[in-house]
């Protein structure tokens, strides 16, 4: 890019972009470089330029948060906390700005980015009260003579690498509780979306977390770089969070080390409304766990199927709710469905309609990609879809409801567990002595009973099946960046 075109696309709105886009962050320190052009997918204008890190980049980030280490670990539990709660607190303090420059990189409206940075900053809060609380186990062995103690560690140096669609809240979601546990971290956040990654960055540092402890760093060539750290010895855990077939490759890759591995991947989620539900309440549910992020979310309802006798009224009260929403740049305060993240985004939404139309769905609304600038596809509902369809199968993370028809509970119940995935379900029915027994017959990690949103940073959020392992979230959370260390000892 040449430097009069990062001159004049830096400058976005009243954002000046170039301000968050200082370099690498390695050892607390800002190591200036270019290559990794950042896009407002609203326009597909460049809006800054960041630092493309090479291998010996992420062999300094590893050398720092081994240097840090020591001292971070022996930290006081308490005094770690007061740094977290800081990292809260700045982080509300600066929820708007943070909110317009998230809303700004990854397109989402800014009703959506507030929710992200308020949702993100939690972490820090939740995880400054659970890591006071972290309690070993002492017993009596069966046979009387022995004691077994058990203590928790914290498992070491943490690559942690993420995706674009939450910028914020994928990267405190590890950070928070790897800080907590008394773990040094790398950061490797998404291409399209580095800016809130290292602007947060510079919010931990004025929050009092020691140079070392967090380090950032993007590049342009994630397989080589992450694998020169993920076989570096002294490295003990990834967690990552992404597409499962990226999660396929990272976990070749952990074996050789045989590193702790937590992955968070793909979904495929299930909206199951029968006939008894709650219409109106069903609906709410429908639009929060299609529209969050104008879908391009793991959890997003990725299947909405509906039983016959409530079939037609659902289909007609989601196509009014989709038409009514406002299209336009996440940044315009009215906007609630912004752009897609990238052109090829949208190619691959075009593809899974198309297929679709073609094995026989109704098209009742949207359906084509807008044609104006930027990436946007307009909010769409598909009726009538195949269980053949390409769609029932990948995620389709764009504004696209597709609506299948089911009869009895058993067939409902067969059609949501048809998939590799296992993330999250949602269940609509007034009989919560049914919607129990169906969530115990649903293979995903998280249920939303008569509840469109499942994320709670209390709540242990994972999946099952291809969804992953592990859980982020709750007291699990913080257990991902620890080691049990079993003391016998006869006292
Ligand atoms: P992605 O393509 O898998 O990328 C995720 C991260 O992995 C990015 O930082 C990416 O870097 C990096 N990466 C790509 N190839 C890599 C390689 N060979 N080695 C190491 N790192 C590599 O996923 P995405 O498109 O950003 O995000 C969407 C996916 O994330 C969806 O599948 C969604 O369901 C999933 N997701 C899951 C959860 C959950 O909690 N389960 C939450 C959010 C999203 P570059 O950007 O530089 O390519």
């Amino acid at each position: 890019m040449s430097s009069a075109t990062a001159q004049s696309s830096s400058r976005s709105g009243n954002l000046d972009c170039s301000s968050y886009a200082r370099g690498l962050y390695i050892n607390g320190k800002w190591l200036p470089g270019k290559g990794i052009p950042v896009t407002d997918p609203s326009s597909g204008n460049v809006i800054a330029e960041v630092a493309d890190g090479s291998v010996d980049d992420a062999r300094a980030a590893v050398d720092a948060a081994a240097a840090a280490a020591g001292g971070w670990r022996a930290t006081s539990p308490r005094n770690r906390a007061q740094i977290l709660l800081k990292c809260f607190d700045l982080m509300m303090q600066r929820q708007d700005e943070l909110a317009y420059l998230i809303s700004l990189e990854n397109g989402k409206s800014l009703a959506d980015a507030r929710g992200e940075v308020a949702y993100a900053a939690e972490f820090f809060r939740w995880y400054a009260e659970e890591g006071v609380r972290i309690s070993g186990e002492f017993m009596t062995s069966p046979g009387g003579g022995n004691r077994i103690i058990v203590d928790y560690e914290p498992i070491g140096i943490a690559v942690l690498i993420t995706p674009w669609n939450f910028p914020a809240a994928m990267a405190t979601r590890k950070i928070a509780p790897a800080l907590a546990a008394g773990c040094t971290v790398v950061l490797k956040p998404a291409s399209e979306t580095p800016l809130t990654a290292y602007a947060l960055a510079a919010l931990y540092s004025e929050a009092g977390v020691p140079d070392g402890v967090v380090n950032v760093l993007t590049t342009t060539n994630p397989g080589t770089v992450t694998a020169a750290m993920l076989n570096d010895s002294r490295v003990r855990k990834l967690s990552f969070t992404g597409s499962t077939g990226v999660g396929r490759l990272l976990l070749a890759e952990a074996s050789k080390s045989v590193l702790s591995c937590s992955m968070e991947l793909g979904g495929n989620a299930p909206f199951i409304v029968f006939d008894d539900a709650d219409l109106d309440a069903a609906l709410d549910g429908a639009m929060v766990a299609k529209m969050r992020n104008g879908g391009e979310a793991c959890t997003a309802a990725n299947r909405f199927l509906v039983q016959d006798g409530i079939y037609d009224r659902f289909v007609a009260g989601l196509t009014a709710r989709m038409k009514a929403l406002k299209v336009g740049p996440g940044t315009e305060p009215d906007t609630e469905c912004g752009p897609m993240i990238t052109r090829k985004a949208i190619d691959k939404i075009e593809a899974l309609v198309s297929d679709a139309v073609d094995r026989g769905a109704k098209v009742e609304l949207g359906g084509k990609a807008l044609d104006r600038e930027g990436y946007f596809y307009p909010p769409t509902v598909l009726s009538n879809v195949s269980h053949d369809a390409d769609m029932a199968k990948d995620e389709i993370f764009g504004p696209v409801a597709a609506v299948y028809r089911f009869g009895t509970a058993d067939e409902a119940v067969a059609m949501a567990n048809d998939t590799e995935y296992g993330l999250a379900a949602y269940i609509y029915t007034q009989d919560i002595r049914k919607g129990m027994a169906i969530s115990s017959r649903i293979e995903t990690g998280m249920i939303g009973l008569n509840r469109g949103l499942v994320s709670d940073p209390a709540g242990p959020f994972g999946g099952t099946k291809q969804s992953g392992l592990g859980r982020e979230g709750s007291h699990h959370g913080v257990i991902e960046f620890m080691e049990a260390k079993y003391i016998a000892t006869s006292l």
